[in-house]
């Protein structure tokens, strides 16, 4: 492509209701280094006017690693006996919490790998309390629950909740998730949805037999879904999962999807995902932050515990003081030009009534899922 037709293309894609396959594949075939920079520059100006310069921070406490699932990507997966499994109690993770806190971050995101036997109950207080005590706004992130479960979390005042499609492309999930249903995890989404979460989802850039189509796919699929939130990480290989032998997604590739998350979205919240910052050893989140993305996820998991949450090898920061991360942080956001913003930080979707869309594979027609938005000011209010 010449500049002038990326422009148009970047345009064309940017204003339209549902960007063409064609017109994303064509992005995420530049190569080009003037190509490229328009392309993250373009990403980068729709970041600036919509979310503007501040850079969020959400502290994640990995509470648990045991889990049910054959992801064949992930070293939680049930099948890595060799992973010695945890599960904080609720006090260390209250404790965890009140660290994200005192560190000036009012996000907590809760996140495990997914507990057969998880007590909903237990959670729900769990929830309550840091609500209540800490007056943070809380992000769950455990997996494929029912909408009971999301339901009675909801009433307890989780705020938002993360659910990464992974890939779009039904056939390509059920390929990377023996015995997982991609319905399910669409239930998921739209059961979400409707419960009023802000709702998070994203993809993993590099998976054996994903294709630029399948990319391209997972471009739409953010946009049909209107999250609130969207991650984008590359894959990155762990020993001891059926796809040990692979190489690990191309930072590249994972920047132009961060870019297009961007363009598509406009004002979703879009980390620079930890995996950006640990792939090859190097942390490459600031470029990240240059093609998109508008927040960073600073890790507060007790130390003893942190190494055993490995979904992949050479994680970032696993054996940092938890207590060090923000100060680092702040200089590598500041490093950018940006500034660190310890706000909230909810959703910016929620200005009138976005209607959620998900296509039916069966019968070819569209599931309309409205947001709640009478729990819209409880949502946007600071603590
Ligand atoms: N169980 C929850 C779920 O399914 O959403 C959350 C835990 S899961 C371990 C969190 C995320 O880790 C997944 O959404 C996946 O994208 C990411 N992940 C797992 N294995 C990975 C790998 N090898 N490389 C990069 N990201 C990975």
């Amino acid at each position: 492509m010449t500049g002038s037709h990326v422009q148009t293309v970047l345009e064309r894609i940017y204003a339209a209701e549902a960007p063409e396959l064609a017109d994303i594949e064509a992005v995420l075939r530049i190569t080009d280094r003037d190509e490229l920079g328009l392309l993250f520059d373009f990403a980068n100006e729709v970041r600036r006017r919509f979310v503007g310069d501040g850079v969020l921070l959400r502290g994640i406490v990995e509470f648990s690693n045991v889990c049910r699932n054959t992801c064949q990507y992930c070293g939680l997966n049930r099948g890595n006996d060799r992973l010695p499994r945890y599960r904080l109690t609720g006090d260390e993770i209250l404790a965890a919490a009140g660290n994200v806190r005192a560190a000036g971050v009012k996000t907590v995101v809760l996140q495990s790998g997914e507990e057969d036997n998880l007590d909903a109950d237990w959670l729900r207080e769990i929830v309550e309390e840091i609500k209540s005590s800490l007056g943070a706004a809380v992000t769950l992130c455990v997996g494929e629950r029912s909408r009971e479960e999301y339901q009675l979390w909801r009433e307890a005042g989780a705020d938002r909740y993360l659910l990464k499609i992974e890939t779009s492309d039904p056939d390509l999930y059920g390929e990377l998730h023996t015995g997982m249903s991609f319905e399910n995890r669409r239930r998921c989404l739209r059961d979400l949805a409707e419960l009023g979460y802000q709702t998070g989802s994203g993809n993993l850039v590099g998976l054996k037999g994903q294709t630029l189509r399948h990319l391209a796919g997972d471009v739409q699929f953010f946009k049909q879904g209107n999250f609130d939130m969207i991650s984008v990480s590359p894959f990155i290989p762990h020993p001891q999962t059926p796809l040990a032998d692979e190489s690990a997604g191309d930072l590249r590739m994972t920047l132009k999807m961060t870019a297009l998350a961007r363009i598509i979205s406009r004002s979703a919240h879009i980390p620079a995902t930890t995996a950006i910052g640990s792939l090859h050893g190097r942390d490459e989140r600031p470029k990240a932050l240059a093609a998109g993305a508008n927040v960073i996820m600073p890790n507060f998991t007790p130390a003893p515990y942190r190494r055993h949450y490995e979904i992949y090898p050479n994680k970032r920061c696993v054996s940092e003081d938890a207590r060090a991360c923000p100060a680092c942080i702040e200089q590598m956001v500041v490093g950018t030009g940006r500034w660190v913003d310890y706000s909230r930080g909810d959703s910016l979707k929620h200005v009138g009534c976005a209607v959620h869309t998900f296509f039916n594979d069966h019968d070819g027609s569209q599931l309309p899922v409205e947001k709640v938005c009478t729990a819209h000011p409880t949502r946007m209010k600071e603590n």
